[in-house]
C-alpha cells in the first residue's frame, strides 16, 4: 500500500474542459499545465484536455516543455515564461511557441520561432507596460508573429475593479492589431476571467486551476460546474493510546488533556501535506471528520480518534487528506494559504494515480 497516493479523475479534467470552452464561448482553449498540471501530473492531464478539445497547452518553464514532448505529448505548446540562452535553445527544440517583450531578445531569434507579444496591462511582472513598444515588437516579429498576450492580477476579486482597467488597456492594443492581422491568437484569460468577463476571452482563453476543478474564487467549484480532479488519500499506519498528559510529535504541540487514542498516519510535508496545516486541518478517516494533532512531520501526521478509538478505527482504514467533502479549499482555509498551493504543493514521493 502506498504511503499516500493522489488520485486523479481525469474524467473531471475532462469535464472541466468542456465546461470551460462552453464558458468561452466559442475562443479556442489553451490548458495550463505548468507545475506538473498543478499537481495533478503533467503528461497524464496534458493528453486528458486535448482529447477533451484543449487546442494549446501551456507551460512556464522551457524544461516543462521538453519533458512534454519527450512523453510523446503533441500539438500547439506555449512557454509563458522568462527563458535564458540556454531554456530558449531547449524550447525552441520542443517545437513551443514563446513569449516576447524585449526588442533584442527578439532580434536574435531565429526565422523560424513562432512568438506572442505579451503586454504588461498591470500584473507588473513579464511583458513590456509600452504598448509603443509591443507595437513595434508586433512589427519586427515579421513572420514569426503567432499571437498577443496579456495577464490580469485581480480577475479572482469580484470586487476589484483593476481587472477592468487592465482589459481597457490590452483592447485598445489589440485592437488596431486583431483588424490588421485576423490570423493572430489573441489571449488573456486565466480561469477567474474566463467565469468572471466574456470580453476577456479574446480569441483563445488560458485556464489552469479550473482545468482541475479548482474554484478560482476559492469558493465552491460545484457553483461554477466544475469537478475536483483529485484525491489526496493515505490509510491508517498505527494506532495507539494516549494517556492524558502525553504528547505527539516534535515539539510536544499535542499534549492530551484526555485519555484519547491517535492515529499515526504515514504522509508529511516531505510528501507534500504542508506543515502549515499543524493543529489546523480535519482529515476524514474511515469517512468520519478527525482532527489532525501535532505537529506535521515530514513523513507522518497524527490525528485524534477519541477516546472510543480503537473499537472505530483499525490499521488499513483510508484517510482523506483532499476529496469528496474535504475540498482543497477548504484545506486552503485552514492553512493561511489558497487551493492553488494544496494541489500544487504535492511532492513527487506522492504517487500519481490517474484513473
Ligand atoms: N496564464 C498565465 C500567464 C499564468 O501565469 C497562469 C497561471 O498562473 C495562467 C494563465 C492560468 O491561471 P489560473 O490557474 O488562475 O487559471
Amino acid at each position: 500500500m502506498a504511503r499516500a497516493v493522489a488520485r486523479v479523475d481525469l474524467d473531471a479534467v475532462a469535464h472541466n474542459v468542456r465546461t470551460l470552452a462552453a464558458a468561452a464561448s466559442g475562443a479556442r482553449l489553451c490548458a495550463v499545465v505548468k507545475a506538473n498540471a498543478y499537481g495533478h501530473g503533467a503528461e497524464a492531464c496534458a493528453r486528458a484536455a486535448q482529447a477533451a478539445g484543449a487546442d494549446w497547452l501551456a507551460v512556464a518553464g522551457a524544461a516543462e516543455a521538453a519533458s512534454l514532448r519527450e512523453a510523446g505529448v503533441g500539438g500547439r505548446l506555449l512557454v509563458m515564461g522568462s527563458l535564458d540562452d540556454e531554456d530558449l535553445g531547449l524550447a525552441l527544440a520542443a517545437d513551443a511557441d514563446i513569449v516576447v517583450w524585449d526588442e533584442a531578445f527578439l532580434a536574435a531569434l531565429p526565422s523560424t520561432a513562432r512568438v506572442h507579444v505579451k503586454l504588461d496591462s498591470g500584473m507588473g511582472r513579464l511583458g513590456t507596460r509600452d504598448p509603443v513598444l509591443a507595437t513595434r515588437l508586433v512589427e519586427q516579429a515579421g513572420a514569426r508573429l503567432a499571437g498577443a498576450m496579456t495577464h490580469f492580477a485581480t480577475a479572482d476579486d469580484r470586487a476589484d475593479p483593476f481587472m477592468d482597467e487592465q482589459l481597457q488597456r490590452f483592447t485598445a492594443w489589440v485592437g488596431p492589431l486583431r483588424a490588421a492581422r485576423p490570423e493572430l491568437v489573441v489571449h488573456a484569460a486565466n480561469s477567474a476571467a474566463i467565469l468572471r468577463e466574456p470580453a476577456a476571452h479574446f480569441d483563445m482563453v488560458r485556464p489552469g486551476v479550473a482545468l482541475y476543478g479548482l474554484d478560482p474564487f476559492g469558493e465552491d467549484a460545484a457553483a461554477a460546474g466544475l469537478r475536483p480532479a483529485l484525491a489526496l488519500v493515505s490509510h491508517v499506519a498505527a494506532v495507539k493510546r494516549c494517556r492524558a498528559g502525553e504528547s505527539t510529535g516534535y515539539g510536544r504541540r499535542f499534549v492530551a488533556d484526555r485519555d484519547t487514542v491517535l492515529a499515526t498516519v504515514p504522509v508529511g510535508y516531505g510528501d507534500g501535506w504542508r506543515r502549515a496545516t499543524t493543529g489546523r486541518a480535519d482529515v476524514l478517516v474511515g469517512g468520519t471528520f478527525r482532527p489532525q494533532v501535532g505537529t506535521v512531520s515530514m513523513d507522518n501526521i497524527t490525528v485524534d480518534l477519541g477516546p472510543a478509538g480503537l473499537d472505530e478505527v483499525a490499521v488499513g482504514d483510508e484517510v482523506v487528506l483532499v476529496g469528496p467533502g474535504l475540498s482543497a479549499e477548504e484545506v486552503a482555509a485552514r492553512s493561511e494559504t489558497i487551493n492553488y498551493e494544496v494541489t500544487t504543493a504535492l511532492l513527487p514521493r506522492t504517487a500519481r494515480a490517474h484513473h
